[in-house]
């Protein structure tokens, strides 16, 4: 059984990033894709795939909170976004506004437009901006290149979202004792677009949620999935990995 990290921030962890990468082989997991959320993250997430070739992939991205520095990270962005399997993480976060609003929006837009001209899959984070996130990826196009990763919308926005045909990557909250509003979410996710994630260092699944979170765990959140789905635990981890395989184009 295989599995792959669509998601983990292993240059935020305090771990050792060998050491979590072995820990992750022994529990299935093939490779894993590292998301940067600034320039100088990203940067480490490229060094990251430098060290560790075919199990690291880096996604090069500014993140919602940090939307106010785009004009400045813009250009170092689109330069690591090269090489990268992918544009994230990006997005919107109404949550914690952290950036503006205005300023969360022009950072998403312009870094969507920066995926399609590369041709490359975005990694979105989207927390109390459904309706935003919405509008501006059907006005993108929408399709499977999407990747709404941590998803915690509801059955409602899960459907609205799976009509523009994009992918969805479930987290950590799906194997929460207070995670029902995102299980129903996943029982209406195609399972032909659908990825598993750790988030790491975030979102440790029970017992140990004050542990820091690591890319091992992948395969907690994808029996969960699994629970969902009502299928066996080896099938949806062959799904997923087959989704992730195919949209960083690991084929
Ligand atoms: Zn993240």
């Amino acid at each position: 059984m295989t599995w792959v990290d669509s998601h983990c921030h292993l240059h935020l962890a305090g771990a050792d990033p060998a050491e979590s990468l072995d820990r992750a082989a022994e529990a299935g997991v093939e490779w894993v894709v590292c998301p940067g959320t600034d320039a100088d993250g990203t940067e480490s997430a490229a060094r990251l795939a430098g060290q560790h070739p075919g199990r690291v992939f880096y996604a090069a991205g500014l993140h919602p909170h940090d939307a106010s520095r785009w004009p400045e990270e813009r250009d170092r962005i689109a330069e690591l976004a090269v090489d990268a399997v992918a544009i994230g993480e990006i997005g919107l976060d109404f949550y914690r506004n952290l950036s503006p609003r205005e300023e969360q929006i022009a950072a998403f837009t312009d870094q969507l437009a920066l995926a399609a001209d590369l041709g490359k899959p975005m990694i979105v984070h989207c927390r109390d901006a459904f309706t935003d996130v919405h509008d501006i990826i059907e006005a993108a196009g929408g399709g499977p290149e999407v990747i709404l990763h941590c998803w915690t919308g509801g059955p409602k926005w899960t459907r609205r979202f799976r009509d523009l045909g994009v992918t969805f990557s479930f987290a950590g909250p799906i194997t929460f004792e207070g995670g029902d509003t995102v299980r129903r979410a996943a029982a209406e996710a195609p399972s032909d677009r659908t990825m598993v994630e750790t988030d790491t260092p975030f979102l440790t699944p029970p017992p140990n949620r004050r542990a820091e979170n690591q890319p091992a765990n992948v395969a907690k959140v994808g029996e969960a999935l699994a629970g969902v789905w009502g299928l066996p635990v080896d099938e949806v981890a062959a799904l997923t990995t087959a989704t992730a395989t195919r949209l960083f184009r690991r084929v």
